[in-house]
């Protein structure tokens, strides 16, 4: 089946190829982009990173165009895709769907959850409160020397003041200093205004907690304390304690209806918290009357686990919040206010400077033509009430949005499948676990998908170069500086050989038809190393094959082509069947050129160098594999000194080797 609906295709995995550029240069883009902008702005280095790529790219083209104007066609409409890889891995391609499934209904759960599909918008409102309540209060007054009881009524006009905002205030406690005139006075004793002699005070002085001006007087406040004399309303007030119990403790009972009219203008949609249906006697109860608006204040302090007659001492601020969650949608329409409370000022009021809530205010009026007034220092708490919310309506540009928006999401099945097959494609875990882990052991396949997806490329530097020896089975890369050192005796690193592709074989030009054979004679094949040959006098010390000869370059570049097609003692690979017939074979060689050039003319001033870099190439292809080494790769001094000779230059110096990059 090669449908697009097969089951099959559920049990692949995609993912894209990426190359790894192992470049000093961009690693250090990378990392800094990585510290400077945090790893969650990823999106942003890739950007920048690209961007940066593609800018010298382009930069490379205009170069080469300019140099070899081959089109006219401008190279900036370019377009970059990914290349990807399908693995075929029920296993894989299980775990990425069972992902992708997660991740759907996550996202769908979000979705309705959340109404992610809806437009929002804050609420405006309005807040209008009325108190109800009548309290009895026991006061204890001096009158003449003699303690006397005084029971008043305070009624709404006694207890609360209008205030600015969606807040009103209480009174729950309060001291009263009656009778105040302005005047001269001692002040009330305190540290700060007890005084022996005139000689404390100072006339003219205005502290910021006294209660007038002094007068430069020490004068005697009673029998025993003698303080300093203020311009003042006199009698100033006394420093007094809040009284414990408070004096309208009874404002517990107290009831408040609260009118909350919201609007919601980008939805053109208003309502209110009274219903027409209301019962004027409801009193809000969490479960029993969640949406009655008249609030007993002693059931306030009960939600939220204060103690009003505690309050009720110092003062205090208690917020009312109302939350207004509103779904507009005709199918599921729902607005209803949510009641919460919260206490808002200080807890700890025994422990901070100012506790509680209060302020003073006076009461004016005139006896005998003087002006006298009643100055209260009242306690009590402010309530504030809160209005706070969103209403919702569908809107498909949301919905949009919401949907573009968990795209990304779908991202995660890719990396997590490839974080999977990077971990276990791992030399610690060939090495380490999947000996000892049997159930593992399936696992070691994510090497092969690895070697897949993954295409390491070293960065072509003035240094690199990779050096084969007949002698052994890999290639060593040797990315430094050789110093002095022949390039035969540094150590370099191993890379392996590229697998061989027999159908490459085919390509080449050998006209390899088999010999008829000779009777009576087995078939041999010649083994390099069995004729160990002894080493001639002038040959270098480096050479292990005998066949080597000094390099021509210069003092400082010869050390490079020091290098032996051996590293130990043994037969030179010049000497081979196939030396001479895949890299000295004139015929193949000129071959391999028409190949190329099928109208090319060799004539004889040419032919030699052409024939000559033709044969390095074929050597170095036969012995790198892959064109991405052979272009690096060096020719042991035997190899060039045995092409040089059958292809000679007529005059000057041979070059040597010459980085492509
Ligand atoms: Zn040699
Ligand atoms: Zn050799």
């Amino acid at each position: 089946m090669t449908g697009c609906c097969s089951w099959n295709d559920v049990f692949q995995y995609e993912t894209d190829k990426i190359i790894r550029i192992q470049s000093k240069t961009y690693g250090t883009i990378k990392w800094f982009f990585h510290v400077v902008l945090f790893s969650y702005i990823g999106e942003l280095r890739r950007c920048a990173a690209e961007v940066w790529l593609c800018c010298s790219f382009l930069w490379h083209v205009e170069d080469s165009l300019t140099m070899g104007a081959c089109s006219q066609t401008p190279l900036r409409c370019q377009y970059m895709s990914v290349k990807v890889l399908l693995i075929e891995n029920s296993w894989i391609g299980f775990l990425k769907n069972i992902f992708i499934v997660c991740i759907v209904v996550y996202n769908c759960f979000a979705l309705v959850s959340d109404k992610r599909y809806q437009r929002k918008e804050p609420v405006i409102s309005s807040v209008h409160s009325k108190i109800k309540g009548i309290a009895e209060v026991k006061r204890e007054i001096m009158e003449n020397g003699q303690k006397k009881v005084v029971w008043n009524v305070f009624d709404m006009a006694d207890y609360t003041f209008p205030l600015q905002g969606n807040s009103f205030f209480v009174m729950t406690n309060f001291l009263k200093t009656e009778g105040q005139e302005q005047g001269l006075c001692p002040e009330y004793p305190t540290r700060r205004t007890l005084c022996s002699s005139d000689r404390g005070c100072k006339k003219g002085w205005l502290g910021p907690l006294s209660k007038g001006i002094q007068t430069g007087r020490c004068i005697d406040y009673n029998k025993k304390q003698k303080t300093c004399e203020v311009f003042a309303w006199c009698p100033v007030e006394a420093a007094e304690k809040a009284p414990e119990p408070a004096l309208l403790v009874s404002a517990e009972n107290f009831t408040v209806l609260i009118k909350n009219n919201i609007d919601f203008p980008g939805h053109n949609y208003t309502t209110r918290n009274i219903l027409p249906d209301l019962n004027s006697t409801c009193t809000f109860h969490k479960t029993r009357d969640p949406q009655c608006p008249i609030f007993r204040l002693g059931d306030i302090f009960q939600e939220t686990g204060d103690n009003f007659s505690e309050m009720a001492i110092q003062g205090g601020i208690m917020g009312i919040e109302i939350y207004w969650d509103c779904n507009l949608d005709r199918w599921f329409h729902h607005c209803r206010p949510k009641y919460s409370f919260r206490r808002l000022d200080d807890k700890t009021a025994k422990e901070s400077l100012y506790p509680g809530y209060n302020f003073r205010f006076a009461k004016y009026y005139k006896e005998n033509n003087t002006e006298k007034r009643t100055l209260i220092k009242a306690y009590g708490i402010r309530f504030d009430i809160l209005v706070f919310g969103t209403g919702g309506k569908f809107d498909i540009i949301q919905l949009i949005v919401y949907i573009g928006s968990t795209l990304s999401y779908f991202g995660l099945a890719t990396v997590f499948v490839d974080m999977l097959i990077n971990t276990y494609s791992s030399k610690y875990c060939r090495s380490h676990v999947y000996p000892w882990c049997k159930c593992c052991q399936f696992c070691a396949v994510n090497e092969y998908y690895y070697k897949k997806k993954y295409e390491s490329i070293v960065e072509p530097t003035q240094t690199l170069k990779y050096v084969s020896f007949v002698d052994e089975p890999y290639i060593r890369m040797v990315n430094e500086r050789l110093l002095g050192r022949s390039l035969q005796d540094v150590k370099g690193e191993k890379v392996q050989r590229s697998q061989l592709d027999f159908s490459d074989l085919s390509r080449l030009p050998l006209s390899l038809h088999d010999p008829p054979p000779i009777p009576g004679q087995p078939e041999e094949i010649q083994l390099l190393g069995e004729e160990a040959r002894l080493k001639s006098r002038d040959c270098p010390d480096w050479c292990q094959c005998g066949s080597c000869l000094p390099s021509q370059l210069p003092e400082n570049q010869r050390r490079l082509e020091e290098l032996c097609c051996r590293k130990k003692l043994g037969a030179c690979i010049t000497t081979s069947e196939l030396f001479k017939d895949l890299v000295l074979s004139r015929r193949a060689l000129q071959f391999l050129l028409q190949y190329q050039e099928p109208l090319l003319v060799l004539d004889a001033d040419s032919a030699n160098s052409r024939l000559r870099h033709c044969a390095y190439r074929s050597y170095t292809t036969w012995r790198f594999g892959s064109q991405d080494l052979a272009d690096f790769a060096i020719l042991p001094s035997c190899c060039r000194w045995r092409i040089r000779r059958e292809f000679p230059k007529s005059e000057g110096q041979y070059s040597g080797f010459k980085s492509p990059y």
